[in-house]
């Protein structure tokens, strides 16, 4: 089924847009939109088309094309055809509800397809008898540079067959926003499916009908309220807080129109009450009102991003993009300036990495990877193409890159997420160089508290770092970029603290604690007193531990606990052994499978592994083997799809399904000399079955090398069966490390990458320290050691905690070894047992936190 394109010009003699035939995606019964039942399709809000009433159940491709959007819901999409005509197919009235059961998607967002490609499969008799209506609208989204005419107006018609012509309108003429005044409110939405294609209409309707230029954003991406389509992309769900701004004559008016519909609920005003009930209310974060006025002492919790405690007076930082023009001003200049642009961007990273003096680390290798997708040659061509269709430079690179970020995070792999705060971050050193904002010239004070919705690592390394004494987010996650660089500049930060950090006015005094996750803002004289001496005595502290790291750790009476870290690179070993490591209890060994369009082979792999071994001199190196597939999903590895991905083909599950990477991977690890420095750790162990299948593979392969010695092969624990059913496991692991990241996730049947949800994810809750004391318990019945590497094991007041309840390895981030050792030569095993014991019968993971901070304050 190939479309046949025909070619157009314009009046002026320029050549415009070609057109372009688009065949029936479904098989059915072609029935005009009028009759749609459905006020914004059959009033054409969207914009104009035609409708299909299915006889079949699978949607094809109606022209060539790149999926702009693919609804999270799996009933509609947005193709943008060749010639630049943009088409949104939806399948079904009021099928949002369903939230996505009945559908099977085939492609994802930014898929390029050919006409006829099966897009999606619905079951549709099912269906049909939960929604009003399967008829499936095919609309012409953007009306202002196409018009439509019917091949077919009525009857019946089979898939592939012409059904209508998209024909171009010639040179589009686009009005510049009106200057005057500029606004800006944030509003959080309310409704069950946040902006979703009929709000979308409803908005870009309203929105056309002021002069100002509106433009809402959210976590960093922008949409034109004017266009449906990137109001849908921007995925704005209950919960979001969606930031309105608007320039022009009429600025104040339409955002109090745009925000107001928000708040009124956009859903209640279009459509009947969803089929699907809502989902139990968890808290919906409400959007900051007023700031807390000088005499309110207010405390707020969050996250520890990046440990330490700091005093110090609050900095707002607000986002300092500038307002970015749509329209560009002709290709080849907007072409070299974005050029330009983004080799000034290239030169500044590089100047700040060489600042670092060659210390590998962190900060250097997230710089690096900068550097890298500044060249990436798939965001230019994106950038170029909309340059080409006349958009300009800021505009074609902000979108490009806004493009990749929603497919980012659409795939809610955490490690992917991270990679979006890095492009939000090049997007912006490249969008200071177009536009000419200045960048980090703010003058600081000694002390600044940096308070801010989320902040990028440039932002951060772009300022003087003497002055900041601490940072304080609404957004952002324990594992983000900035909390990692934070954490590497010793500079304390609290994330995820909520919209409420955005009401701490500037120069207000704060304290920050970001051990148990507090910042308290205008303390009381005494609380300021006490807590600069706390920062001051940790200050001397730290150097005292780092001196005395070296040494081998032990309890005050004697018993040997190993401190290993947990690496991610060879960059990460010379900052581990400055603060003490005794080695590596964790390599993340999928950071060596990210970011590349093939996996390593065995010989590269061999190669990674045995530096990182060498340059460990000698000490413990556990290796993991991959940890990816579900929602960690490698491009590829071609996995079946799945509706659950964290629940589905992930870690040992997906070696299982892909036998001949975990063997060469295993092999890899096999050949690292000297034999025996490393062992071999299985993700997401489940049952004793997983176990046994690696076991025999590694003896298979051990044979093949002819390697006698002993390779320690263990389990990670990180799924509840596994700690269920430790016994057995430890019967036949060699030993047992913890992951409390998947293990808190996995018990509470909470996402761990979700940002509503990081406050419930509370791994010191009882639950997790049953299912540990559980670990161990089964791992002494048959003498194998028991490690615990997740992220509760880099937290100080989890040390008693986590030795008492049996573990005699704890692998943490390097910034906090030192520390952690030093903690763990005061500490006595009956004092950590007798806290143990206590802490299984607290209620909450509030009160077990509570209690150790009092029983171990310097903790
Ligand atoms: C864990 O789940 O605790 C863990 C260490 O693994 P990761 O965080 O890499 O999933
Ligand atoms: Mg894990």
């Amino acid at each position: 089924m190939q479309d046949g394109v025909l070619s157009a010009t314009a009046g002026n003699g320029r050549p415009t847009a070609p057109s372009l035939s688009l065949s029936a995606p479904i098989s059915g019964w072609v029935t005009p939109l009028s009759e749609v039942p459905d006020a914004v399709f059959a009033e054409r809000v969207l914009g104009d088309g035609i409708a299909i009433e299915p006889v079949t159940a699978t949607l094809y491709a109606p022209c060539d094309g790149t999926l702009l959007s693919v609804h999270r819901g799996r009933h509609a999409l947005t193709l943008r055809a060749e010639n630049g005509a943009e088409i949104l197919i939806h399948i079904g009235i009021d099928t949002i509800g369903l939230n996505g059961r009945g559908f099977l998607s085939h492609v994802s967002e930014g898929q390029a397809v050919r006409a006829g490609d099966p897009l999606v499969g619905f079951d549709l008799d099912a269906l049909a008898l939960q929604v009003k209506s399967m008829v499936v609208p095919m609309i012409l989204i953007n009306g202002d540079r196409f018009a439509i005419r019917l091949r077919q107006a009525a009857g019946e018609i089979v898939v592939g067959a012409p059904l209508l012509e998209i024909l171009p309108l010639g040179v589009q003429v686009v009005s510049e926003p009106e200057p005057g005044a500029m606004a800006r409110r944030e509003v959080t939405m309310r409704d069950a499916h946040g902006i979703h294609a009929r709000p979308a209409g409803l908005l870009a309707e309203r929105a056309k009908q002021f002069s100002a230029a509106v433009t809402f954003s959210l976590n960093g991406r922008n949409a034109n309220a004017r266009s449906p389509v990137s109001l849908m992309l921007l995925d704005a769900q209950r919960g979001d807080t969606v930031t309105i701004c608007a320039a022009g004559a009429d600025a104040d008016a339409a955002i109090r129109d745009l925000a107001d519909m928000i708040e009124a609920g956009l859903d209640a005003a279009t459509a009947p009450a969803s089929p699907v009930q809502d989902s139990p209310a968890m808290p919906v974060p409400v959007a900051a009102v007023a700031e807390f006025s000088a005499s309110e002492r207010v405390s707020l919790a969050g996250i520890p991003g990046a440990p330490g405690h700091a005093v110090g007076h609050a900095v707002r930082l607000a986002s300092d993009i500038p307002e970015i023009v749509e329209q560009g001003n002709g290709p080849a200049g907007e072409i070299r300036a974005l050029e330009a642009a983004i080799r000034t961007a290239c030169a500044e990273v590089q100047v700040t990495i060489d600042s670092l003096d060659g210390k590998a680390g962190p900060q250097a290798e997230i710089l690096s990877a900068h550097l890298s997708f500044l060249g990436d040659p798939d965001l230019r061509e994106v950038a170029g193409s909309l340059i080409e269709d006349g958009k300009s430079a800021a505009f074609a690179w902000h979108t490009a890159i806004a493009r990749q970020i929603a497919e980012l995070r659409r795939l809610g792999n955490a490690l992917l997420i991270e990679r979006a705060s890095d492009l939000a971050d090049i997007d912006r050193r490249v969008l200071l160089h177009l536009l000419g904002a200045p960048d980090g010239s703010r003058a600081l004070p000694e002390d600044a508290i940096l308070i801010a919705d989320d902040l990028l690592p440039s932002q951060l390394t772009g300022l003087n770092r003497d002055r900041v004494a601490g940072i304080c987010l609404a957004g952002g996650g324990p594992t983000s970029h900035v909390s990692i660089m934070a954490a590497s500049m010793g500079i304390p930060a609290l994330v995820a603290v909520g919209p409420e950090a955005l009401r701490i006015p500037d120069r207000a005094a704060i304290i920050l604690d970001c051990e148990i996750g507090v910042a308290l803002v205008h303390p009381s004289p005494t609380e300021l007193d006490q807590a600069t001496e706390t920062v001051a005595k940790r200050r001397r502290r730290s150097e005292e531990n780092r001196k005395l790291a070296q040494a081998d750790c032990r309890t005050a009476d004697g018993v040997r606990i190993q401190v290993m870290a947990n690496l991610g690179a060879l960059a990460d070993v010379p900052l581990a052994l400055d603060n003490g490591a005794e080695g590596c209890g964790l390599l993340r060994s999928e950071f060596l499978f990210i970011d590349r369009p093939t996996a390593p082979d065995e010989n590269e792999q061999f190669a990674q592994y045995q530096s990182i071994a060498s340059a460990l001199e000698g000490r413990p190196l556990v290796i993991r083997t991959l940890d990816a597939g579900g929602d960690k999903d490698l491009p590829y590895i071609n996995l079946p799809r799945s509706d659950n991905p964290a629940l589905g083909l992930r870690g040992v599950r997906m070696s299982f399904w892909q036998p001949d990477l975990l063997r060469a991977q295993l092999r890899a690890i096999l050949r690292v000399r000297p034999v025996g420095q490393c062992a071999i750790l299985l993700p997401m162990i489940a049952t004793l079955g997983d176990l046994r299948t690696v076991r025999a593979m590694l003896d298979e392969e051990k044979a093949r090398l002819k390697v006698s010695a002993e390779v320690p092969l263990g389990i990670m624990v990180e799924v509840p069966s596994a700690a269920l059913i430790s016994e057995q496991l430890a019967a036949e692991a060699d030993f047992l490390s913890v992951g409390t990241n998947d293990l808190t996730q996995y018990t509470f049947a909470m996402d761990r990458t979700s940002p509503p949800l990081a406050k419930y994810l509370d791994p010191f809750h009882p639950a997790i320290l049953h299912l540990i004391a559980a670990t161990a318990r089964g791992a002494e019945r048959h003498h194998r050691w028991v490690g615990v590497c997740g992220g509760l094991a880099s937290q100080p007041l989890a040390a008693p905690l986590l030795i008492g309840l049996g573990a005699t390895e704890l692998s943490v981030i390097p910034q906090v070894v030192a520390r952690i050792k030093a903690l763990v030569h005061g500490l006595t095993m009956e004092a950590c047992r007798e806290a143990a014991r206590h802490a299984l019968t607290l209620a909450s993971g509030e009160a077990v936190r509570d209690f150790l901070a009092k029983r171990w304050p310097d903790a």
